[in-house]
């Protein structure tokens, strides 16, 4: 486990009462601003003098990596550091991979249909990570690829095999699961070297529903690549929906790209409505503005990822942002429509938009995304 900026500072001149406590020949103010970068590897060790040997030692092997990381051209594999995401975070998605045997009749007709497959998920696109091929003999990646645009690598079976991976056959479901788990504990809680290299499940292939429950686990904990012999397009996205869940970093918000969106051809006339760029008011709002049979904008203000009453407590959606996005996206030039729907939760800011946008109007909309399609209909009565 890494130490955190306490249990170093227990070490130094500062919680020892030494004369050199806090004497900042490091850089740092206080031995306590040190610890606390050391903690964060934002600082090297040799920068205090005074560091003790038992220190230097804890942290070498506190940082050591405790899972190796493996790169097959973008795909990243391994490199784990914690056995529960909740710790700190999970680095590098389980990769999920279809074996395809190249003496098959069917061989080309199933990578195509592997390259064809997408999956979106809160507004991103997935598809199978790896496609490894038995029995390539002189088959190479760029004539099975031929012009498809696909984000699959593909690589040989011997090429996979070369590489540092503990590649395992899935044996019955708990003798696997045992082995994934211990292997992980050792890398982790032991840095056993012999337990560093990630583990690649070659899964048995029977029934979907059992593949998909039992690869559902090892997901969970802890195969770093699972790889199948067929591709069922139901078992990918299911996994790859239970992936994204995992493997999200819990210190990190789900945004979405700040912007103009649109909706249902809008003309400069059409009605404009604005929120903060946290993905699941984005999706709500989205969703409700596709659904609904009018022309429509939507612009998204940057607010770290913050909802909109987190944000506007936040300060990170205020008048001098939104001022300032608007002339980034020079709406004033680019639409004729003058009025903003803004979300009703934040209509307390009107009165300070209007003063600081006098080129629009802004009005209170709803408090729930939900209540929309009502809101735009009342609109086009009044209008
Ligand atoms: Fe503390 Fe060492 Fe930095 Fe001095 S050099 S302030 S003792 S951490």
């Amino acid at each position: 486990m890494e130490m955190t900026g306490l249990q170093i500072f227990k070490y130094m001149p500062a919680a020892k009462k030494l004369p050199q406590s806090n004497c900042k020949e490091c850089g740092c103010p206080t031995c306590m601003v040190y610890s606390l970068k050391l903690a964060k590897q934002q600082i090297d060790i040799g920068k205090c003098p005074y560091v003790c040997e038992e220190l230097k030692q804890n942290y070498a092997h506190s940082i050591k990596h405790s899972q190796k990381t493996v790169e097959i051209a973008n795909l990243k594999i391994g490199g784990e550091n914690v056995l529960y995401r909740h710790e700190k975070t999970f680095i590098n998605p389980t990769t999920l991979a279809v074996m395809v045997d190249c003496s098959k009749p069917d061989y080309e007709e199933k990578i195509k249909k592997i390259c064809e497959f997408e999956y979106t998920h809160v507004g991103q696109t997935f598809g199978v990570d790896l496609i490894i091929l038995k029995n390539a003999d002189n088959k190479t990646e760029s004539s099975l690829r031929a012009d498809r645009e696909s984000s699959s690598v593909i690589i040989n079976l011997e090429q996979l095999q070369a590489l540092d991976l503990n590649i395992i056959e899935e044996q019955d479901f708990q003798t696997t699961k045992n082995y994934l788990i211990e292997t992980r504990k050792k890398a982790i809680l032991d840095k056993d070297d012999s337990c560093s290299a990630p583990v690649c499940v070659v899964m048995k292939n029977n029934d979907i529903y059992s593949q998909c429950a039992r690869a559902s686990y090892y997901l969970c904990k802890y195969a770093n690549m699972i790889i199948f012999d067929e591709f069922d397009e139901d078992l990918f996205s299911t996994l790859l929906t239970l992936r994204y869940n995992i493997f999200t970093d819990p210190q990190k918000t789900l945004q979405v790209d700040s912007g103009l969106y649109k909706y249902n051809n809008p003309d400069e006339n059409s009605i404009i409505f604005m929120t903060t760029n946290f993905a699941l008011t984005y999706f709500a709002v989205a969703n409700e503005l596709e659904n609904l049979d009018v022309p429509a904008y939507l612009i998204i203000v940057p607010a770290d990822g913050m909802s909109v009453l987190t944000a506007w407590s936040a300060q990170t959606f205020t008048p001098e942002i939104v001022s300032k996005f608007l002339d980034e996206l020079d709406i004033k030039n680019k639409i004729q429509t003058r009025k903003i729907i803004i979300p009703g939760l934040v209509s307390d800011m009107i009165d300070e938009l209007n003063q600081q946008c006098p080129d629009f109007e802004f009005i209170e909309g709803t408090k729930d995304a939900s209540d929309i399609g009502e809101f735009v209909k009342k609109l086009q009565l009044e209008r």
